[in-house]
């Protein structure tokens, strides 16, 4: 069956004219067809090799498109002038020269590979027309295959481009240049940035070129026109600072910029990391996310947004923030509608930590517990450090049938040896109350202190200082150690009313800390209210991903635009949002897919094609 393939662009004044013949007629004229192409080495398959070079191409490439039914039959490809400007394809086959276009072939398209004009005879059919050439280059001037290559999120604070072929050295925007014969050049070209799902995200309509140099691989006889280099940047503040609003889009990672010459003329290049790193190009991984926020006491309210769906929407908000700016790394945490949150009670007092926070050993006594309402005593000996008696108090404890989770902390730095947490559950998800004696305290033992307790989340969670910032609190213990899915391959977000004290919105828990807790990330409401000035999320949980507890400017200069500042708080475009490349490398080396405990598994792109 015949038929005209709509996802391919046809620019044929030919098919129009003989679309009011009847077949029978139109078989026995001769035919003078014009197309008007670009040359086709984007990748719209996205199989990562240029459409114009494949074997076999798909309906949706960029090309001219006939009917084969409406066209005479008996054609044979006599001849491409120059050679090799384009190729003709039947059915998204390409045909050798002599060859015939086989009798049941449907469609019949012509591809260019090079600039300019171009004749194709096809015995009583001759196809006309020319092409242009896009290119994309770099900030030091080197061409950024459409294919192969991609758009690299801006990491870079605005700057002034004084001319459009200036070597910038921005290691991210990208200028185009048109290649052809001067006449067919356009005056501008429009930029649109579009998500992977083909939504339109943001736009430049009309982008000035100007004359320039042709580059080297623009092909012979042609002359060349650029824009200024275009900036694909994560949020609305980036985009419109006046230095930059009118060369910026707001892209978006594994999305693509679709660079528009008119007459249906269109080439994509896809949305991605960084270009250039140690561990080379960094296209695009993701990161999983668990967020859990903390309810006010058990079915109390939501810790911020006063109700739970919206605070299920600001969360949502927070992932879309934190991909804005990781994207300059090439890293995301998923469609934010995706994003595993969820509204949890705090548990009851479950956590038993023995050691308390010194870790003092034992000089011999008694714990004295009582686990939902039946007291629980056990001897501890003169020597045993906290680990040996955490085992003593598991042993008993699982003689009652409950189930026992033991988890020995980092230890502190003033501490002598590491706490051991103990989680006591009833069953499967379900946790036990432990108490202390009504009289006395939990430890008759002079140094060997055991703490029970319930973090008070209606005063606030006491968070930790820089001497027990290894461990936490036991405070934060009892609830990340609830909320913890206990997967070292995903970051856990608990998210609370407020802490104690004013001044902390977030802490994390790392990796390196040794410590039971770690990939985890806690943010109170102040945290999530500041988020367009500190970006909280992206900071804490850049702390995690990068393996590194302390901040550029603990030890170097202060640079107060950078994500990992300690103490950045601006909303403009000039507060801590940029990541450098060594912040980009970082986390591939502590997190990424080769590390010894992953956080980011590489996400491939997906097919995008164009509207
Ligand atoms: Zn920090």
């Amino acid at each position: 069956m015949a038929r005209v393939a709509e996802a391919c662009l046809a620019i044929s004044l030919g098919l129009a004219l003989g679309l009011g013949l009847e077949p029978a007629e139109a078989k026995e004229q001769p035919r003078e067809l014009e197309a008007s192409l670009v040359v086709d080495l984007d990748d719209d398959d996205a199989d990562g090799r240029e459409d114009g070079l494949q074997d076999r191409v798909g309906d949706a490439v960029d090309c001219a498109t006939w009917d084969v039914a409406k066209l005479p039959s008996e054609m044979s490809l006599e001849g491409v002038t120059p050679a090799g400007a384009v190729r003709v394809l039947a059915d998204g086959v390409p045909i050798a020269a002599g060859q015939r276009v086989p009798p049941g072939a449907a469609r019949l398209q012509v591809q260019a590979l090079r600039p300019g004009p171009f004749t194709v005879e096809l015995g009583s059919v001759r196809i006309r027309g020319s092409a242009l050439r896009l290119l994309a280059l770099d900030g030091n001037g080197r061409s950024v295959s459409f294919a192969s290559s991609h758009a690299s999120m801006q990491r870079t604070i605005p700057d002034r481009v004084v001319a459009p072929d200036a070597v910038t050295r921005d290691p991210d925007a990208l200028r185009f240049v048109v290649a052809g014969v001067a006449a067919d050049l356009p005056a501008a070209l429009a930029v649109r940035a579009r998500s992977e799902t083909g939504v339109q995200l943001s736009a430049l309509d009309a982008l000035r070129l100007v004359d320039t140099t042709c580059p080297v691989d623009a092909g012979a006889g042609v002359v060349c026109k650029t824009t200024m280099p275009v900036r694909v940047v994560g949020d609305e503040a980036d985009r419109v600072h006046p230095l930059v609003v009118d060369r910026s889009v707001t892209g978006e990672l594994g999305g693509g910029i679709l660079i528009d010459l008119g007459g249906g003329r269109r080439q994509q290049i896809r949305v991605g990391g960084p270009r250039e790193t140690r561990f080379g190009v960094m296209r695009r991984y993701r990161a999983t996310l668990r967020t859990r926020l903390l309810r006010i006491g058990a079915r109390g309210a939501a810790p911020l947004g006063g109700t739970d769906a919206k605070a299920l929407k600001l969360m949502r908000g927070q992932v879309a923030l934190a991909n804005a700016l990781w994207g300059q790394c090439g890293i995301s945490f998923g469609p934010p509608a995706d994003a595993d949150i969820a509204l949890v009670d705090p548990p009851p007092p479950w956590l038993v930590s023995v050691g308390c926070e010194l870790g003092l050993p034992a000089s011999g006594g008694q714990v004295r517990l009582v686990v939902d309402g039946r007291p629980v005593t056990v001897a501890v000996e003169a020597g045993w450090s906290p680990a040996r008696a955490a085992r003593e108090i598991a042993t008993s404890l699982e003689k009652r049938r409950y189930r026992v989770g033991i988890s020995t902390n980092a230890r502190i730095a003033p501490g002598a040896m590491p706490t051991v947490d103990l989680q006591v559950w009833r069953g499967p998800g379900r946790a036990a109350e432990v108490k202390g004696p009504d009289a006395g305290s939990v430890s008759t033992d002079r140094t060997l202190g055991v703490c029970v307790g319930t973090a008070d989340l209606s005063v606030g969670l006491r968070h930790f200082l820089d001497v027990d910032s290894m461990a936490g609190t036991f405070d934060e213990r009892t609830l990340l150690k609830w909320v913890d899915d206990r997967d070292p391959s995903t970051i856990d977000l608990m998210v609370i009313s407020s802490f104690v004290r004013g001044g902390r919105i977030g802490e994390s828990f790392i990796g390196t800390d040794r410590s039971s807790v770690r990939n985890a990330v806690v943010l109170d409401r102040s945290g999530i209210r500041v988020a367009r000035a500190s970006y909280a999320l992206a900071h804490e949980v850049g702390h995690v991903m990068l393996d590194v507890p302390g901040h550029p400017d603990d030890y170097g200069r202060d640079t107060p635009t950078l994500l990992m500042d300690s103490d950045g708080a601006d909303a403009s475009v000039f507060g801590p949002r940029r990541l450098r490349v060594e912040d980009c490398e970082r986390a591939m080396q502590n997190s990424g897919p080769g590390s010894p405990v992953p956080l980011l598994r590489e996400w491939g792109w997906g097919r995008l094609g164009k509207p």
